[in-house]
């Protein structure tokens, strides 16, 4: 009887995973054997991602009952190892979107056995990247109509757990790597029961309340189901069929949510080249500030790292970067802001910095999500548009609560004072820092940039 290889890799989990029941399908009978291949290109990418990454693979290997078999090495050489070594009759992958994932599947395609097929089913979105298409045939540059589209395509019921699995025991395994040590850096443990724990808690009272609640970046009520969507514990697809039949308003919106997510992930699939370059080129004449080349930038950089700017709002959120590898949407909104357009610095040098730091980092959604920011990409926000640090905080973070969370300094200041240190007698009594730049001229200077971009 045939044994297949299931090439596990962002869809860490055991439940609604086509794959796992294409590659029982095709096994006929026989075994399937999981891999998971610890790519060092990609475990030294981040500390952060490569924690959760290994939180999640310990917890997909209980699920799979300890057959995960780990091998490190470049999947071009390993899967194509392993099926030799077991005699697989087919490799069984989810499909990837991202450039790298692409180029790394096409490379294993061409690298395996004659005869043996690496076989994509599903993928990590509820409708594949590519997929949704306007009247024209075209992909939509807009998000709205896009999310109307993807609504209207739906997707499919999550797929059950194939039965009568049978697991291939016979090839060794790695042992599992430690975790990296992140000092003081709290993480959530991320796996299948901790995703599905998660989702459980948000739909009771959370969901309902989501649309008025989502902004409030002191509430802090939004689902932080980012990280098991990126690593694949939970598919979107099982959240949907979650929310199928609700009619409130939040639930609607949480379904745009990740609309969005699935947007990118569209965008990029049809334009690689938007990783890391600007979309749009309207603004491909715009003159930045480059903290490679010039001191004070990387210094005014290094203080936006560590939530030093002087603006409580904007180092609030970086210093939650930091403690927690998340941070709230406003935040990502307001900081990515202040780095282009107060400080002046081309975006791919905050998404970097993003892509470090962050447990769900993903390329579609923080590539993209600070290209809407710096008015470079899809439907982006309009570049004249920016954010002023201190009234969103005071619009997002009405109670002053979040800012104290994560700035010591400035807990001696009651209610919506924290927003404004300068404001009071004792401000910085405690040594919070003075301000970088001044909130109007680093808006006039971002503008006359954009004017002389524009002409
Ligand atoms: C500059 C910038 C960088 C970002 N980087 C990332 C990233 O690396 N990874 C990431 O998953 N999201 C990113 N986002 C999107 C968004 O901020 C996070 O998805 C969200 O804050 C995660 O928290 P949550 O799960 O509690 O979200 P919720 O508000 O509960 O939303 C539910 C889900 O919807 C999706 N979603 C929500 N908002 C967005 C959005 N604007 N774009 C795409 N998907 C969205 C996410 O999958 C999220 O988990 C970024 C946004 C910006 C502005």
């Amino acid at each position: 009887m045939p044994t297949t290889l299931l090439w596990l890799r962002r869809d860490l989990r055991l439940d609604d995973l086509p794959a796992l029941g294409a590659a029982h399908d095709a096994a006929d009978g026989g075994r399937v054997l999981p891999v998971f291949v610890l790519d060092p290109r990609l475990l030294e990418e981040s500390a952060v991602r490569t924690h959760c990454l290994l939180s999640a693979l310990e917890s997909a290997q209980q699920a799979y009952d300890g057959a995960i078999v780990l091998r490190t090495g470049d999947p071009e050489q390993v899967v194509p190892d392993l099926v030799r070594e077991i005699g697989a009759s087919s490799v069984h992958i989810s499909a990837e979107s991202t450039p790298f994932g692409r180029r790394r599947d096409a490379a294993v395609r061409e690298a395996l056995p004659e005869g043996v097929p690496l076989v994509a089913t599903g993928c990590a979105y509820a409708v594949g990247p590519g997929t949704i298409r306007n009247g024209s045939g075209d992909p939509y540059q807009v998000f709205t109509p896009f999310s109307r589209a993807w609504r209207e395509h739906g997707w499919p019921d999550p797929a059950p757990v194939p039965k009568d699995l049978r697991w291939h025991r016979q090839a060794e395994s790695e042992g599992m790597p430690d975790r990296p040590d992140l000092g003081d850096v709290q993480l959530p443990e991320v796996g299948e029961e901790a995703a599905h724990q998660r989702w459980e808690a948000f739909l009771g009272d959370d969901v309902t309340a989501y649309d008025e609640e989502r902004d409030r970046a002191d509430h802090d009520r939004t689902s932080q189901m980012s990280v098991h969507l990126k690593y694949g514990t939970i598919h979107p697809r099982t959240l949907l069929a979650d929310l199928r039949g609700r009619r409130d308003k939040g639930a609607h919106t949480f379904a745009t949510e990740l609309a969005w997510r699935e947007f990118y992930a569209d965008v990029l699939w049809q334009q690689p080249a938007s990783a890391w370059s600007d979309l749009k080129p309207a603004l491909r004449g715009m003159s930045y500030d480059d903290p490679e080349t010039d001191d004070g930038v990387a210094q005014a950089m290094q203080a936006w790292r560590e939530g030093r700017t002087g603006y409580p709002f904007v180092d609030a959120g970086m210093r939650q970067l930091l403690a927690e590898g998340w941070m709230h949407n406003r935040l990502r909104m307001v900081t990515a802001s202040f780095l282009v357009k107060h400080l002046h610095v081309w975006w791919p040098h905050g998404a970097r910095h993003f892509m470090q730091q962050l447990r769900d980092g993903d390329i579609a959604s923080n590539n993209h999500g600070w290209q809407w920011v710096a008015g470079t990409g899809t439907d982006a926000a309009p570049y004249f548009r920016v954010f002023n640090p201190v009234t969103q905080g005071e619009r997002f973070d009405p109670s002053g609560d979040y800012v104290r969370r994560y700035l010591p300094e400035l807990r001696h200041l009651a209610g919506k004072a924290a927003h404004q240190p300068w404001g009071a007698d004792d401000g910085y009594a405690q040594g919070y820092p003075e301000r970088i730049v001044e909130h109007k001229e680093a808006r006039e200077e971002a503008l006359r940039r954009y004017e002389a971009a524009r002409s």
